[in-house]
């Protein structure tokens, strides 16, 4: 039996969880699950200038979000320096590795002189043969790297790629204060935690033959590489904020549902077929990485929001109102310790999901629901609150304070009855009505509003429009 899979998530917490980030996160997760393996979450905090807690908490609150739960971790490299220096000393031991002691001024002044010259700077291997330590320098460790010769990757998406070693230079693994190097830290923690397949960003495509080279010094079996390809915007640059939100909390927050942002997601460089939803099961049992194409994917922020509404629509009445009620509190519809009635809720969501596409647009909608009156948009007063519509209304009024009841069916009688004594269409009678109770020109069918939103309120809202038409 082949060993257990065991993929991380290794992200630098240096900023919140964006799209490319969780992109990465989510195949790493759907390949574990696929295979019964293992996913862990690996916190690369070693540049303490840039990573902070704050963004860990990040990070991890996102994953949360999108449900991508995991089974080791979250490690954090800042707590594992004794086992980057245990490696380290291996590597000395064994003659892999060097103590330099150059100082920065002077690999500087080198570099500038190779770069004068034309030439690629490179460290010179000076203190590869060194016999001595130079007294009085704090010494930093270099990996002795191949000079000749071709390292070969066999990338589980991109193919064969093959680099040439005399390219690469004796790199520190560990700096003069203790700290380990990226490139070293993350073979480290792969070897340590028994990594089997390093799915990542491909901007980490020319760090991988360094990495091999340490596996090799080591002896260890190398892992499998799928580097996924680049995240581009429509036009074609790396995606950024100026082709909309890239922070997965914002897309929480503009209303997006979890389920259908990890839909969109695994659909930038996966496919199956030409199928666009899957339910979660689907992806796990159809992911794969031979399905994961090798050109850049183009972030389309439209048909996320299709997405969206696909999901919203999908969603049962019950979980959606759950859902909207954060919202519906930050849009100032309902105060924070406001008791609703679930029940009548979901009847109010049910008539509005359709035409939702997030859980923001659900929540303005159920404003006519909730709140006694409703701003009414001007453009829509002015067309459709008349005069003559006004005395319309005045009458429907009168009409609707008489009903026992206050359903669909009865309301729908009494707009039925006014249209046939003025001969009037039944539209001539409901659009000024949708205007005075929605303040809109759009809403579900009108007479079921009125029920929904009650008696009581569409009442309130009809004589507001009625008096102030008067003044
Ligand atoms: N910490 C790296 C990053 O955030 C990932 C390194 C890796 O996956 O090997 O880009």
């Amino acid at each position: 039996m082949s060993a257990t899979v065991r993929v991380r998530f290794a992200p630098s917490p240096t900023g919140y969880l964006h799209i490319g980030g969780a992109r990465t996160a989510l195949f790493n997760w759907l390949f574990a699950r696929h295979n019964s393996g293992i996913f862990i979450l690996r916190i690369e905090d070693t540049d303490t200038t840039r990573s902070t807690d704050e963004y860990i908490e990040a990070i991890i609150e996102g994953m949360k979000w999108l449900n991508l739960d995991r089974d080791e971790g979250p490690y954090r490299q800042t707590a594992r320096f004794d086992i980057y220096r245990s490696y380290v000393d291996r590597l000395l031991k064994e003659g892999n590795a060097y103590y330099c002691y150059c100082t920065p001024e002077e690999l500087e002044q080198r570099r500038q002189e190779a770069l004068a010259l034309g030439r690629t700077p490179k460290y010179d291997g000076r203190c590869r043969n060194l016999i001595e330590p130079i007294p009085g320098r704090a010494a930093a460790v270099r990996f002795k790297m191949p000079q000749e010769g071709t390292i070969v990757l066999n990338d589980l998406i991109k193919g064969v790629i093959e680099f040439d070693n005399s390219v690469l230079e004796d790199m520190v693994i560990l700096r003069s204060d203790g700290s380990p190097t990226y490139n070293f830290a993350v073979v480290v923690d792969d070897i340590d935690m028994k990594i089997t397949h390093v799915i990542r960003g491909d901007d980490h495509v020319n760090n991988t033959p360094k990495q091999i080279h340490i596996y090799k010094a080591f002896g260890w079996q190398v892992p499998a590489f799928a580097h996924l390809p680049m995240i581009l915007g429509s036009d074609k640059t790396r995606l950024s904020k100026r082709h909309g939100a890239t922070s997965v909390m914002a897309y929480r927050d503009m209303g997006y549902l979890p389920e259908a942002l990890v839909n969109y997601l695994v659909r930038l460089g996966w496919s199956y077929g030409d199928q666009e939803v899957f339910t979660r099961e689907e992806l796990i049992r159809r992911f794969s990485l031979e399905s994961v194409g090798k050109s850049a994917a183009i972030f389309n922020p439209e048909k996320l929001l299709w997405l969206n509404s696909q999901y919203i629509n999908k969603a049962g009445p019950e979980a959606l109102s759950e859902m909207v009620i954060p919202f519906l509190v930050k849009e100032g519809i309902i105060s924070g310790g406001r008791h609703l009635d679930m029940q009548w809720l979901s009847k109010a969501v049910l008539s509005l999901k359709e035409r939702s596409r997030t859980l923001v647009e659900l929540a303005q909608s159920l404003r006519y629901y909730l709140l006694d009156y409703v701003d009414i948009d001007p453009r829509a007063q002015e067309k459709f609150l008349k005069p003559e519509n006004i005395k319309l209304l005045s009458e429907l009024n009168e009409m609707l304070a008489g009903l026992a009841g206050f359903k669909a069916p009865e309301i729908e009688k009494i707009f039925v009855a006014l249209a046939e004594k003025y001969s009037l269409k039944l539209g001539a009678i409901a659009q000024p009505a949708r205007v005075a109770i929605t303040g809109t020109t759009a809403s579900p069918g009108i007479f079921e509003v009125m029920e929904i939103a009650g008696k009581d309120r569409v009442l309130k809202r009809l004589s507001r429009v009625i008096e102030s038409s008067r003044q």
